[in-house]
């Protein structure tokens, strides 16, 4: 049933429990710097800024990584990406996070070879051993004009990239995500698609405020248990049931 699906998660507050940077600045002791300069810096800026900051101290991005490590991963998130892809969907990640932490995140727990993709803001050590974060998109050279996203990053692009990149009608997405910037992507979703919005966050919030906005389905979660249970059933519906009305050809729709 997943070969015709595409998941799509979010990273931070939707597969770990946490926001991976503000996990980092916390425990690594930089709450205090991050929030003076949190004002003048635009994120991805701060967290690079951050970076230096560990560098100074001496703290390696092997002490940054058993850092990431530690933060919470639900069991049943686990065992709902490992299902989802061995049910033969395709997996993909798009967040506003950075490559280093996902990769170190996803690996830690066995995940990372489930997905065929992740698009976020790309991490490198430099030749001091220091990590560097850059924003996903270049502002200074190609800027975009979506006024839902933060400069560094428009995650309803990538969906639009996505689409583009499957062959026409194959394909129908499940969106799995909790913050404001997972509404752009959202509103590029098709009727056929599906939402899962963590409920109580920006944004189901968003979605509740103006429901006609959205064309796909929308289905909330709120543990780790409804987030399997919830996408597993989306994955095993036949596609086709979400068009078919009863007493066409005497199929009935779940
Ligand atoms: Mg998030
Ligand atoms: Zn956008």
């Amino acid at each position: 049933m997943g070969a015709n699906t595409v998941v799509i998660f979010d990273f931070d507050q939707t597969i770990i429990d946490d926001d991976s940077d503000r996990w980092v600045v916390a425990e690594l002791g930089l709450t205090h710097l991050f929030n003076q300069l949190r004002q003048t810096l635009p994120w991805t800026s701060l967290m690079d800024r951050m970076m230096e900051e560990l560098h100074s101290q001496g703290i390696t991005t092997t002490h940054i990584a058993d850092c990431l490590k530690r933060a919470t991963l639900h069991p049943s998130i686990i065992s709902a990406i490992k299902s989802a892809h061995a049910l033969g969907c395709e997996l993909r990640i798009i967040s506003d996070a950075n490559t280093f932490y996902i990769e170190t995140i996803l690996k830690h727990y066995g995940l990372w070879d489930c997905f065929s993709e992740v698009n976020t803001n790309p991490a490198v050590v430099d030749e001091k051993g220091r990590l560097r974060i850059s924003p996903f998109y270049d502002s200074t050279l190609s800027p975009h004009c979506c006024n839902l996203c933060p400069h560094n990053m428009c995650k309803g692009l990538v969906i639009d990239r996505i689409r583009g990149s499957l062959p026409e009608n194959k394909r129908r997405f499940i969106y799995v995500g909790d913050g404001i910037g997972d509404y752009c992507p959202t509103l590029k979703l098709k009727g056929d698609d599906f939402v899962m919005p963590r409920k109580d966050y920006p944004l189901w919030n968003r979605i509740c405020s103006d429901p006609k906005l959205v064309n796909a389905k929308v289905h909330e979660w709120s543990s780790g248990e409804e987030l399997k249970s919830i996408l597993l059933n989306l994955i095993n519906k036949p596609a086709i049931a979400q068009d078919v009305k009863v007493g066409d050809n005497g199929y009935t729709p779940i």
